[in-house]
């Protein structure tokens, strides 16, 4: 997995003082830095941002997201979803506060680590095939990260048989269903291997056998996975945690089967039960 730089070390060292035996070293009480960061694989502190106009689009957000967790982000729109999304992979940067992936701080130094380790997964495919071929597209990021040409085939194969496209490599994107031109775009991250994935409006445009494929996929990955989105059933289906903002603030966070069922939550921030 491509996790930023360093913190491979600190999960594999999660244990350091442990003995051969299996006992713990009882001098050592604080928690290793290595579990620190695997619970906080997501780390948004006192996070701000204003867009240059001076809309205050997030307010001060607050969010640790452990690793391997499943999160929904939903809430109205102009809540700052999107926002916020645009802060993970450093696309946006912090007016005031912090993001931190993998305990590595989101600035122009990480940034190209940063973008390798959390990919995006945009509404529309089309907004994110452009080659003349699968392989081309599913090959390109890696391909820009200067992976050898033995790699890269290795691959783009294990990027398209994780969304259940194998085989597709020589067909034309434009010739395949939306349900698989999505496959195909979330196979465009995979083949960075990031530890993290974003997901924005996931579901939009699937016919119900599309949607259910969609949710078995979301629920066999094993990535840090944020969703924004307005389907409430999906996120009853796939996503174990809910997080929900609105104007620019995170105003419920919890389990989703306790979120999902608060209907005069749901009905102040403009949502509806699934
Ligand atoms: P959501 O994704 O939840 O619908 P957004 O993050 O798109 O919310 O928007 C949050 C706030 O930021 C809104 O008030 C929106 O109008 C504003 N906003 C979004 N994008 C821009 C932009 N490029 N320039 C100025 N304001 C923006």
């Amino acid at each position: 997995m491509n996790d930023v730089e360093g913190s491979e070390d600190r999960v594999e060292h999660a244990h350091p003082h442990a003995h051969s035996d299996g006992s713990h070293d009882h001098a050592h009480r604080q928690p290793a830095p290595g579990q620190d960061v695997e619970r906080r694989w997501i780390e948004l502190e006192h996070l701000h941002f204003s867009y240059p106009d001076g809309v205050e689009a997030l307010r001060g957000i607050d969010l640790d997201v452990a690793r391997g967790q499943k999160i929904g982000l939903v809430g109205p729109n102009g809540a700052g979803k999107s926002t916020l999304m645009l802060h993970l992979n450093g696309t946006n940067r912090a007016t005031h506060g912090a993001v931190r992936i993998g305990g590595v701080t989101v600035d122009d130094d990480s940034v190209r680590r940063i973008r390798a380790a959390v990919g995006l997964v945009f509404q529309d495919p089309d907004d994110q095939l452009f080659s003349p071929t699968v392989f081309d597209d599913v090959a390109f990021g890696p391909l820009h990260m200067g992976i050898p040409a033995e790699e890269l085939h290795a691959r783009v194969e294990a990027a398209l048989a994780a969304v259940g496209m194998s085989g597709s490599e020589r067909r034309l994107p434009h010739h395949l269903s939306i349900g698989q031109r999505k496959r195909v775009a979330l196979a465009t991250v995979l083949s960075m291997e990031p530890s993290v994935l974003v997901f924005d409006e996931p579901s939009a445009g699937l016919d119900p056998r599309g949607r259910r494929q969609f949710i078995a996929l979301l629920r066999s990955l094993s990535q840090t996975v944020v969703v924004a989105t307005h389907d409430m059933r999906l996120v009853a289906d796939a996503l174990p945690r809910t997080v929900v903002m609105d104007d620019g603030l995170i105003v419920a966070d919890g389990p989703s089967t306790d979120i999902l069922a608060d209907a005069a939550l749901l009905e102040r921030h403009g949502l509806e039960a699934p």
